[in-house]
């Protein structure tokens, strides 16, 4: 795996492109049901933009962090985002979110992010600025985008909408194995309960319960019915 340095060396900004026939396949799901690896594989196969809405919400995380904000504090998180200059790169096929021109890279997975990112996406303001910078990254053409409301709020139009799922304890083993430690119950929890765009399945999502399925069972699924939604 490349190094985030080299990443940033070859990423470069992209022109925009007409959206006309873009389309965007929404990919919402809980933390560790499998929902990264399947969206990195439709992206793969379809030849289209990957977009980890998550990854957005943990850069502005980092930036309050990095400023000693605390994340329960609504304002000051406010304020921090505020001064916050961002910008949208396409590297290596995904999206890449620099913050005052550099890329968070793995520090986007630190614990203390990870605790602190359901606290920050709970906020409607933090919520209304990353819906709306989403909805414009077509401008780089078809996407695969992954989150928590890409099918019920951010691209609500979409047929192409899935929910993935997976038993809890098979979750947590699944960060563990990745070599993180998370509480994902935890921040289920606060995802599905949060009065903004709470975590659910879409209207017209197709579900997916990847608890028992390898990753390629997963992708051949989802596969199947999107050929069978026209696409
Ligand atoms: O997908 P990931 O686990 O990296 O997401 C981190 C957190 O970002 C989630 O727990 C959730 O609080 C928030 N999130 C969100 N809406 C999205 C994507 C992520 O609220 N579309």
């Amino acid at each position: 795996m490349k190094s985030s340095e080299s990443e940033i060396s070859e990423a470069k900004p992209v022109p925009a492109q007409p959206a006309g026939h873009a389309v965007v396949i929404a990919i919402d799901g809980t933390s560790g049901s499998g929902k990264s690896t399947v969206a990195k594989a439709l992206a793969r196969h379809f030849g289209f933009v990957h977009v980890d809405t998550g990854a957005m919400y943990r850069a502005v995380t980092w930036h309050c962090l990095q400023r000693g904000v605390d994340c329960n504090d609504a304002a000051a998180v406010e304020r921090a985002m505020a001064g916050m200059q961002s910008e949208f790169r396409l590297s290596n096929g995904r999206i890449v979110m620099f913050i005052h021109g550099a890329d968070p890279g793995e520090a986007l997975r630190s614990e203390a992010v990870t605790q602190n990112v359901s606290l920050v996406a709970r906020i409607p303001e933090v919520r209304a600025w990353l819906v709306e910078q989403q909805r414009g990254l077509l401008r780089f053409g078809s996407l695969v985008m992954e989150g928590r409301d890409i099918g019920s709020v951010v691209f609500p139009d979409t047929p192409f909408k899935f929910y993935v799922d997976a038993d809890p304890a098979e979750r947590a083993a699944r960060r563990a194995g990745d070599g993180y430690t998370d509480q994902v119950t935890r921040r289920d929890r606060l995802d599905s309960t949060r009065a903004v765009s709470p975590l659910v399945a879409a209207p017209g999502a197709f579900f997916v319960d990847t608890s028992k399925n390898t990753p390629q069972q997963t992708a051949a699924l989802v596969l199947a019915e999107l050929k069978r939604r026209g696409l």
